[in-house]
């Protein structure tokens, strides 16, 4: 089943064919910049099963120092992709979930990267916590 993602001004549109198992909430200090959010949560797909419809000339990456990628739209902002060494190893890439207009049957099953959290957002769900990433 294919899900339509979008960024916030909607020139930049999107498709995914299927997602990969497992994603969590990531609390570490970097998606929380990217984000402008206590976490993010992106959820891994194979790039085979990424199409983009629209706006694709608009995206604008940032690398930071430690080599991951993040994705943008030069037009509004929103955050949309983080690719890492080993989402290149093995082919993937990771989405926003937020970007997604309308998802089901996909579920968080642990948050990473605890030891960064912010102080003013308590995690209240029985989700595994991993100091950092999943061990
Ligand atoms: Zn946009
Ligand atoms: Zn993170």
């Amino acid at each position: 089943m294919k899900s339509i993602a979008s960024c916030l001004c909607k020139k930049i549109t999107f498709e995914v064919n299927s997602f990969l198992e497992s994603f969590g909430h990531c609390h570490c200090n970097m998606c929380q910049k990217f984000h402008g959010a206590a976490f993010s949560t992106f959820i891994e797909v194979k790039k085979i099963d990424l199409h983009w419809l629209s706006g694709e000339v608009l995206l604008k990456e940032y690398r930071a120092d430690n080599g991951t990628v993040r994705t943008f739209c030069s037009c509004c902002g929103s955050s949309l992709l983080f690719e890492s060494k080993y989402n290149r190893n093995e082919n993937t890439i990771e989405v926003a979930l937020a970007a997604f207009d309308s998802i089901t049957g996909v579920h968080a099953d642990a948050h990473i990267y605890t030891e960064s959290k912010v102080g003013w957002f308590d995690i209240n769900d029985n989700l595994p916590q991993h100091r950092q990433y999943r061990s």
